[in-house]
């Protein structure tokens, strides 16, 4: 999971707050960190995620604070297994977040079903794209632990 910075260290998994244009304020935004240096840089999976996001708050006037972790799947994955981390000391931060990923896509899978039963086709569209971009994050995840492994 681990990414090298431009000055040679190794940058860690954070969540940051980015600050667009003074008035929009987006919290617990997954990023690499470097320790050495300042510089971050967005997890690449979710860039896109947050470019619409800021999109789209850009458009409406006035002050924006948004919890990324409420509206971003992995941001909040990645929130919880920071949160719980100490309780699992031993565990590679990988693998906690392999099992919470999985977790999550057996409850959108749930919801998935449960949306069908009630025939919401909004719903049910809104659960797919969600299970479409974890399931991306999975694989990613999952051949960066190959990569270093
Ligand atoms: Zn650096």
């Amino acid at each position: 999971m681990n990414r090298l910075c431009d000055c040679g260290q190794q940058m860690e998994l954070d969540l940051r707050t980015v600050i667009y244009s003074h008035r929009i304020k987006i919290e617990r935004v997954p990023v690499f960190a470097c320790e050495s240096c300042s510089h971050f840089e967005v997890l690449p999976l979710i860039k896109e995620n947050l470019l619409s996001l800021i999109a789209e708050l850009n458009i409406v006037s006035g002050i924006h604070k948004v919890l990324f972790t409420e509206i971003c799947d992995i941001a909040d994955i990645i929130d919880d297994v920071f949160r719980h981390q100490t309780d699992d000391i031993g565990s590679p931060i990988e693998q906690l977040l392999n099992d919470k990923i999985e977790e999550r896509i057996n409850l959108l899978l749930d919801l998935y079903r449960y949306a069908q039963e009630l025939g919401d086709t909004d719903w049910m569209e809104d659960v797919s794209n969600r299970l479409g971009q974890i399931t991306e994050h999975l694989q990613h995840f999952q051949t960066m632990d190959r990569n270093v492994g």
